[in-house]
């Protein structure tokens, strides 16, 4: 399976996607988060932190621009990673403040708004696009690496 289609009715499955996920986490992926502002990318990154065993709040990194949050991974100690680049200038950005290097095959990357990274973005193992459809919202997610696909499908939802 290198692909995913489901309707979210509303926010409890948007956290049951996130809880799933938590589960199908690997070391070393990265996942971009696409769709709208308040299509559900921080909700769903929440749900994933919280089921990941982070205690803590989760907002989205508005100005910080990331933040990373040391989680337990089958006894492992991992550093999942969340962006959220809205509001980043440019991608020289995100050279300047060293986040690429944040990408080095062990943490976990989760990143809102990739598009205003274009071209020094590493690619995405997983792809997530959010949308709003009705009331509740339409989830997509693609696999572009051979983690991206144990990932998909080690993902029970
Ligand atoms: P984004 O990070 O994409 O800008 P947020 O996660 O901050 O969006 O906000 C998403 C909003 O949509 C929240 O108000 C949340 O309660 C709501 N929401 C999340 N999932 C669903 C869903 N499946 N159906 C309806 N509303 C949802
Ligand atoms: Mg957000």
């Amino acid at each position: 399976m290198t692909h995913m289609k489901a309707h979210l009715r509303d926010e409890s499955h948007t956290n049951a996607l996130g809880v799933s996920l938590a589960r199908a986490l690997l070391p070393g992926l990265s996942i971009h988060l696409h769709g709208d502002l308040g299509a559900g990318k921080t909700a769903l990154t929440r749900a994933l932190l919280h089921a990941a065993g982070h205690a803590g709040t989760v907002k989205s990194p508005t100005y910080t621009l990331s933040e990373p949050y040391r989680v337990t991974l089958d006894g492992q100690p991992v550093d999942v990673i969340h962006y959220d680049l809205y509001r980043m200038g440019s991608p020289e950005e995100f050279l300047d403040t060293g986040f690429r290097e944040d990408f080095d095959g062990h943490n976990i990357c989760i990143v809102e708004w990739p598009e205003k990274a274009e071209g020094v973005l590493p690619p995405p193992d997983l792809r997530v696009t959010l949308s709003v459809a009705g009331d509740g919202r339409d989830v997509e997610l693609q696999a572009f690496s051979a983690l991206g696909l144990s990932c998909l499908q080690r993902l029970h939802f």
